[in-house]
């Protein structure tokens, strides 16, 4: 496993300063404990007015998501100081800026999934410590794998200690079909009922609304009313994004539903979800962003040539184990 004392070194740093920087860094000489870092703005705003820092929280991913490059290999999680480390290394570069940034999110969504490191708990508790901000909030990306029902209840308290009105929970959902669900997440995974009570849970006590993902992809169905039966609009806001052009959604043949052929039907979903309620996102991103490798998982590809699939199962047995099945081809 990776040692957690080793200082985090900065081994590449690619993008464009006004909108996504990505850094691979490395703790200590072994190739397999290295991570990508976003430091990202959200054009047209300043980053004084919206700063994001985008963590790794463990080194590749066990999930295994068809679309993501983050699951080429997994070697293990990241310890509490290993994830605060990527935030100093954004604070850093822009030093004095956090004292007066409106909106500082950090975001533990690049490499890995945050719920299956309970670390990620602790990162969070200490979080606020280390940025001194009045803009700072918290935002967990998860897939809402099944078996961890311990680590939601800790997670669930922290945000109503520390970030009461500073919190975000977003649960990739990818599809309105169980069956495209589990393609597309392939590990044990809260069904939409359950995500459904999980988010309701965060909201009760939080003023942000729980955000649905959905990285709409072409044949994976996206039915409003199967959303509307199982989320309320008072209680959750819809984000749809494309399937981003990463070596594994290539491999695995994925297009994005969010493009000109398919338009209109998007922005058809998109109006009849707006009749019913729902805030709903449509994050197209920058083209720029796919030029720059700025999606997860793609420059840690591009710097250390990872294209083969390298799964060390992890060590806690409660975790559901990777699905060697959509892991083929890559
Ligand atoms: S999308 Fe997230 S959960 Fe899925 S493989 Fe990538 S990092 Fe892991």
């Amino acid at each position: 496993m990776s040692k957690a004392c080793e200082p985090l070194v900065n081994i590449s740093t690619s993008g464009d300063p006004d909108l996504a920087v990505v850094a691979v860094g490395k703790f200590g000489e072994d190739a397999r404990y290295a991570v990508e870092t976003v430091d990202a703005l959200d054009p047209p705003k300043s980053r004084q007015q919206k700063w994001i820092i985008n963590l790794s929280t463990q080194f590749g991913c066990p999930v295994g998501c068809p679309m993501c490059d983050a699951a080429g290999a997994y070697h293990g999680d990241l310890s509490a100081k290993q994830m605060l480390a990527q935030v100093s290394w954004a604070l850093a570069r822009h030093p004095g800026m956090a004292a007066t940034c409106a909106k500082l999110k950090v975001h533990f969504s690049r490499m890995g999934e945050p719920a299956l490191n309970d670390a990620v708990c602790q990162a969070l508790i200490d979080l606020p410590s280390l940025v001194k901000s009045p803009g700072l909030m918290a935002c967990v990306a998860t897939v809402a794998p099944k078996g961890r029902k311990d680590w939601f209840a800790r997670l669930l308290e922290i945000q109503r200690r520390l970030y009461p009105k500073r919190f975000q929970l977003q649960l990739s959902v990818q599809s309105t079909d169980a069956a495209a669900r589990r393609r597309l997440i392939p590990i044990p995974h809260l069904d939409l009922d359950e995500l459904s009570s999980l988010g309701l849970t965060f909201h009760e006590t939080n003023g942000r609304k729980p955000v649905l993902n959905f990285a709409l992809a072409e044949d994976a169905p996206f039915d409003p009313m199967v959303l509307s039966r199982h989320f309320d609009s008072k209680h959750f806001a819809v984000k749809l994004t494309p399937i981003n052009p990463t070596a594994r959604s290539e491999q695995h043949g994925l297009r994005t539903r969010l493009r000109s052929e398919t338009e209109a039907e998007v922005d058809d979903a998109i109006e009849r979800l707006r009749n019913m309620n729902y805030d709903v996102i449509r994050s197209v991103g920058d083209p720029k962003e796919d030029e720059i490798g700025s999606n997860c998982g793609q420059t840690l590809r591009m710097i250390l040539g990872r294209t083969q699939t390298t799964i060390n199962r992890p060590a806690n047995p409660t975790r559901p184990p990777p699905s060697a099945g959509n892991r083929m081809g890559a």
